[in-house]
């Protein structure tokens, strides 16, 4: 059976001041290692719900489990659970403090009682990895949006987190850089990291994730497999999702008998087209 690395049940959270719920009975399961795709419109609790999972928010009710434990709201838990499940912020000007990149990356680490040497040596791994080693000397602030998000997910990896959280990593990023984030995101998984993602491109979550999650008006609505949730027109209208390209085109031309449905769904437009060009 698969593992559970965190689970809420019925959260509830509003923010001060506020008295509409932005979690209402908020419930979810997410696998360990699995990619993990949060979609819902804008206002629906995805962010709210990303800033629980480390702690930033605590829930007025509910319950998170990380590892199968209660989430532990003491300093050390605090500390222990930030290690282990990092954000990387929509906006990068919220995680960046504008110093340079190497201590900007270097920061939470040496911050968690590492050695001087053994953080730089994680340091110099990431910025390789990463590709960004050339900008070291760079102040965040100096950086280009793209450049910045990058920086941003050093920030996180450098950590070796079991879970990496991203909210909605290539909004504003140019076709380069929503490549390279991709990419990372890709190696994130190769390692198991866990990696869940707010996204509003429809046509990315059916092609990359495990799971999907629709988000509304503060609740999940529903998380299954991306062919399952897609094929539920009643579920999308509801949460204003349209449906991916590729499923369209898939429809459209299985109908015209141009493909034959009992093949399976390709995940991405490329697959399909380049079906059709062996017809
Ligand atoms: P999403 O990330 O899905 O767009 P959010 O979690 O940001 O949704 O927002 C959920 C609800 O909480 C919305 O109604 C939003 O207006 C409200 N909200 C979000 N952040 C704050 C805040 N800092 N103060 C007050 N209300 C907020
Ligand atoms: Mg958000």
């Amino acid at each position: 059976m698969e593992e559970i690395i965190l689970k809420a049940r019925n959260l509830k959270f509003s923010y001060e001041g506020n008295s509409h719920m932005a979690l209402n009975d908020f419930s979810l399961d997410i696998p360990r290692g699995a990619k993990v795709a949060f979609l819902g419109s804008n206002g629906s609790g995805k962010s709210t719900f990303f800033l629980c999972c480390n702690g930033i928010h605590r829930p007025g009710s509910g319950m998170l489990y990380y590892n199968g434990k209660p989430m532990d709201y003491s300093r050390k838990g605090l500390l222990d659970l930030r290690k282990k499940v990092g954000i990387v912020f929509q906006d990068p000007d919220n995680q960046l403090f504008s110093a340079s990149v190497y201590q900007e990356i270097s920061f939470g680490i040496l911050n968690l009682g590492v050695s001087k040497e053994a953080a730089k040596e994680a340091v110099e791994r990431i910025m390789e990895e990463m590709d960004i080693a050339s900008y070291r000397e760079k102040p965040t602030h100096a950086l280009s949006g793209g450049q910045k998000k990058l920086v941003s997910i050093a920030d996180v990896l450098v950590m070796e987190p079991e879970i990496v959280i991203m909210d909605e990593p290539s909004s504003s990023l140019d076709p380069k850089h929503v490549r390279l984030v991709n990419q990372a995101v890709e190696n994130m998984s190769a390692k198991g990291i866990t990696v869940m993602m707010a996204t509003h491109d429809v046509d990315y979550a059916f092609a990359w994730a495990d799971e999907v999650v629709v988000i509304h008006e503060g609740r999940v609505l529903r998380q299954g497999p991306p062919q399952e949730i897609f094929a539920d027109p009643a579920l999308l209208h509801t949460a204003n999702l349209t449906r991916p390209a590729v499923m369209e085109m898939y429809d459209i031309l299985c109908r015209k008998g141009i493909l034959n449905p009992d093949a399976p769904m390709p995940k991405k437009l490329e697959e399909l087209l380049s079906r059709l060009t062996v017809l």
